[in-house]
C-alpha cells in the first residue's frame, strides 16, 4: 500500500494509474478508523480498480470551541486496521501542506447547508466542501464514497459535484451501527461508560419515532415533544437538534411521510457531539 503525505505526490501516482486505464475511487475520512469506515473502503473497492482513503482531520470544518483537539487520532492503529483491505493507497497530508501560507479560496455551498448542523457549525460545510474540492482535484478519482451517517454532508456533496460539474460519482453507503444501535463513529472513543450508555438516546429515538408513525401518529410537533422528552431522559444530554426534514431539500417538514428524514444531534456530557438520522418510515429493509 501507498502512502503520500504530499499532494502532488499522490496526484501524480493517480494520474499514472488513471492513464493506465484503471478507475479509482476515493473515501476521505478523518482517520481513527471502524467498521463504518472499512464498509466504506470495502464498497468502494467492489465498484472501482483501486481505492484511495484520505485521512486528514481538517481544522477548517471545526469551529473554535469545538473538538479539534480531543479528536481521536492514531495514524499506526489506522494502518494497522487496513491491513488485508483492497487499499491502493492513503493521503494522509498535514494542514500545512493542505493549507500553505497565502491560502485563501473558499467553496460554499448556499442553501442546503443552512439547515441541521449548519445552523450550530456555521462553518462546517464551507470546510467540508473546500477540503472534499481539493481531494477531488488531487485525487481526480472516477467516484467517491461518503457515509449515509453525515446524510446532511452526503446531500452537500451531492449539490457541490452537480453544481460545479465535478466528474466524480458520489455513492452514499447506509450507516453501520454497534449492535445495541449506536452509530459508529469515532468521537464514540471519547465516551466513558455512562455517556455510551446515554449515547443510545439518538438510536432509541429513532426507533420510538418509526413506532409512533407506525401507529399513525405523523404530527411532527407531537413526535418531538415524545422524542426530546425521551432523549432528556439519558443523563447529561443537551439537545442541539431534533428535526424531521424532506430527504431530498433538508426542509423541515410538520407531517411525516415517506419522504421525510428524522435527523438528530446530541451533546453528551458536553463533551461529545453525536448525529444520527434515519427514514421515518423505511421501506422493508432499511
Ligand atoms: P469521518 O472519518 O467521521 O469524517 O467519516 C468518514 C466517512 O465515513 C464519512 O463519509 C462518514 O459519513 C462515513 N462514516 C462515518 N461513520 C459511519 C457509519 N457509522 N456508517 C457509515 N458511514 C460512516
Amino acid at each position: 500500500m501507498n502512502i503520500f503525505k504530499e499532494p502532488g505526490e499522490m496526484h501524480a501516482w493517480a494520474r499514472k494509474q488513471t492513464l493506465a486505464g484503471k478507475t479509482i475511487a476515493l473515501v476521505p475520512t478523518m482517520g481513527f478508523f471502524h467498521e463504518g469506515h472499512i464498509a466504506l473502503m470495502r464498497l468502494a473497492a467492489s465498484r472501482y480498480d483501486l481505492v484511495v482513503v484520505s485521512l486528514f482531520v481538517n481544522p477548517t470544518q471545526f469551529g473554535p470551541n469545538e473538538d479539534l483537539d480531543r479528536y481521536p487520532r492514531d495514524f499506526e492503529r489506522d494502518m494497522v486496521l487496513l491491513k488485508g483491505e483492497k487499499v491502493a493507497a492513503v493521503f494522509a497530508p498535514t494542514p500545512e501542506e493542505m493549507y500553505p501560507p497565502g491560502f485563501q479560496t473558499e467553496v460554499q455551498v448556499r442553501t442546503v447547508t443552512t439547515h441541521l448542523c449548519g445552523r450550530s457549525r456555521p462553518h462546517h460545510f464551507a470546510g467540508v466542501t473546500t477540503v472534499v474540492t481539493k481531494l477531488f482535484n488531487i485525487v481526480q478519482p472516477d467516484g467517491a464514497v461518503f457515509g449515509e451517517k453525515d446524510f446532511q454532508q452526503l446531500a452537500v456533496i451531492r449539490r457541490l459535484v452537480s453544481d460545479l460539474n465535478i466528474p466524480v460519482k458520489i455513492i452514499g453507503h447506509p450507516i453501520v451501527r454497534e449492535a445495541d444501535g449506536l452509530a459508529m463513529s469515532s468521537r464514540n472513543t471519547n465516551l466513558d461508560p455512562a455517556n455510551r450508555a446515554a449515547a443510545l438516546s439518538l438510536s432509541g429515538a429513532l426507533r420510538m419515532a418509526r413506532e409512533m408513525a407506525g401507529r399513525g401518529q405523523t404530527s411532527v410537533a407531537e413526535l418531538q415533544e415524545a422524542l426530546e422528552n425521551y432523549i432528556l431522559s439519558f443523563s447529561a444530554t443537551a439537545i442541539d437538534y431534533v428535526s424531521f426534514v424532506d430527504c431530498d431539500s433538508l426542509e423541515p417538514v410538520t407531517r411525516v411521510d415517506e419522504r421525510t428524514v428524522l435527523a438528530l444531534a446530541v451533546h453528551v456530557d458536553g463533551k461529545v457531539r453525536l448525529i444520527d438520522n434515519g427514514y421515518v418510515m423505511p421501506r422493508t429493509g432499511e
